[in-house]
């Protein structure tokens, strides 16, 4: 990528592997704080692959508390007048999970769509086709968590007001775990944690099924669309990533074939795993 920020980041994790004598510890604290953001120019030479980079990188720098010092006022006006954010991301409202945190990104670097249980909808669909296919964004990612309240609000058939309908889109998880005797309720946090990646699963899968111009924006490989699961006791993010170009068909494998027990992610016929964030 042309741009010097990739490299600033660089050595940025580099610093931060190191130990530092206590000098160069103030001199770090004392340095300027960084104005540079995502440029259009630097949108469009970014590839899905990039995309996914910079967020591992990012959680990297949040899980060893080496964070960029970001100068936010400058980056304020530097956004001012237009954004190219290189990803976006669909994540719960969890108030442990904000995704500028987890991933230590700065003003106009992502879209950010949140929602309990990380849910897809119409106008969750609406606005991936508006960052995509108009803002130019090239990755999308579905974030789950760990300990999930609205994964627990769904194995427990929770029923309040307007909440019913919302957790109703997540009982196809709750149901899509094979039953191992074990309780399915929200007392079981191994059983609360399956049902979190296997939503984060189908809605990848939804999001290529139920939108037309995702689904052809991503057999181009003109973006990517991958699922993660946020540790909430570590900080730490792994991902799942579909095939690129997969068959647009929906998913012929029964849901009930997908092992409890191990990670959703080896489900290998629609998707593999991508990194596993260490
Ligand atoms: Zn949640």
């Amino acid at each position: 990528m042309p741009s010097r920020r990739p490299f600033f980041f660089c050595v940025l994790l580099l610093l931060g592997s190191l130990p530092l004598p206590a000098s160069e510890h103030a001199a770090l604290a004392t340095s300027p704080a960084s104005t540079a953001i995502m440029t259009e120019a630097e949108q469009v030479t970014t590839s899905p692959a990039d995309a996914l980079e910079r967020l591992y990188q990012g959680n990297d720098r949040f899980v060893s508390g080496h964070r960029v010092a970001r100068d936010w006022p400058a980056q304020v006006h530097a956004t001012a007048h237009g954004q190219h954010p290189f990803a976006s991301i669909v994540s719960c409202m969890d108030s442990r999970t904000a995704v500028e945190q987890i991933f230590d990104l700065g003003m106009g670097d992502v879209f950010s769509i949140r929602l309990a249980g990380n849910v897809i909808n119409d106008d969750v669909l609406g606005s991936l086709e508006y960052a995509h296919k108009v803002a130019g964004a090239k990755l999308i990612v579905v974030l789950g968590h760990s300990h999930c309240g609205a994964m627990k609000g769904a194995a427990d058939d929770v029923v309040l007001g307007n909440l019913t309908s919302l957790l109703a889109h997540v009982k196809p998880a709750v149901v899509g775990i094979p039953n191992d005797g074990s309780p399915r309720t929200s007392k079981n946090l191994k059983f609360v944690d399956q049902v979190g990646r296997l939503n984060v699963i189908l809605a990848v899968r939804l999001i290529r099924e139920r939108s037309a111009v995702l689904r052809e924006l991503h057999d181009r490989q003109t973006i990517d669309i991958i699922g993660g699961f946020y540790d909430i006791e570590t900080g730490k993010v792994e991902f799942y990533k579909p095939l690129i170009g997969a068959d647009p068909e929906p998913v012929k494998k029964p849901l009930a074939s997908i092992p409890a027990a191990a990670p959703a992610h080896q489900d290998a016929a629609t998707t593999k795993p991508a990194h596993a964030a260490h």
